[in-house]
């Protein structure tokens, strides 16, 4: 894990002022440490039955896409308002500050989907817990939330108790 960490790079101020944000596209590029982060966000859920994979726009695509395809099942992306071209179910959520929405095509799950869920980074839970409810929305059943970070002190993990999170690096 020290080598993820290592991967892993602090921007001060960014997007805002007050804001450390960590920049995951150093481990991105890097393929041995983009390997051991798909290897251990998908180990936990190796026999679970997973049926597809979904992640958040943009980073859980990365992510969400490798995990997908090493679990050889396939990927569903949910999206922010506007992206996608079929009809879809839309979830908004709140933030710090306003509100945001996710959307996924309404027939990219069913009720008999057991879904592995993706994002690179779980900070105060809102985009997680979202996406979540809209898998729900489409009849699926959540096996399991998988990130490569957690920070730890906005208590996420608090949103998301009703299902189990898997992190691989704490902060
Ligand atoms: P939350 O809804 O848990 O507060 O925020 C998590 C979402 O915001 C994730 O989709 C994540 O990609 C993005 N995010 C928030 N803070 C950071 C950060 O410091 N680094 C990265 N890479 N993403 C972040």
């Amino acid at each position: 894990m020290e080598r993820l960490r290592a991967a892993i790079r602090d921007i001060p101020d960014f997007p805002k002022p007050g804001i450390l944000f960590k920049d995951i596209t150093p481990l991105v590029k890097d393929p041995a440490a983009l390997r051991l982060a798909v290897h251990h966000l998908l180990h936990p859920y190796i026999g679970r039955d997973i049926t597809a994979v979904a992640g958040m726009e943009a980073r859980g695509f990365i992510f969400g896409s490798l995990v997908a395809w090493e679990l050889g099942v396939g990927f569903v992306p949910l999206r922010k308002p506007g992206k996608l071209p079929y009809d879809v179910q839309t979830i908004s959520y709140d933030l710090e500050y306003g509100s945001a929405a996710l959307e996924v095509h309404i027939d990219a799950l069913n009720s008999g989907d057991r879904v592995l869920l993706i994002d690179d980074l779980l900070a105060t839970g809102g985009t997680a817990k979202a996406s979540c409810e809209l898998v729900e929305a489409l009849g699926a059943e959540i096996v399991g939330c998988a990130f490569v970070v957690e920070l730890d002190e906005l208590q996420g993990r608090k949103k998301l108790e009703r299902y189990p999170v898997h992190s691989l690096l704490h902060y």
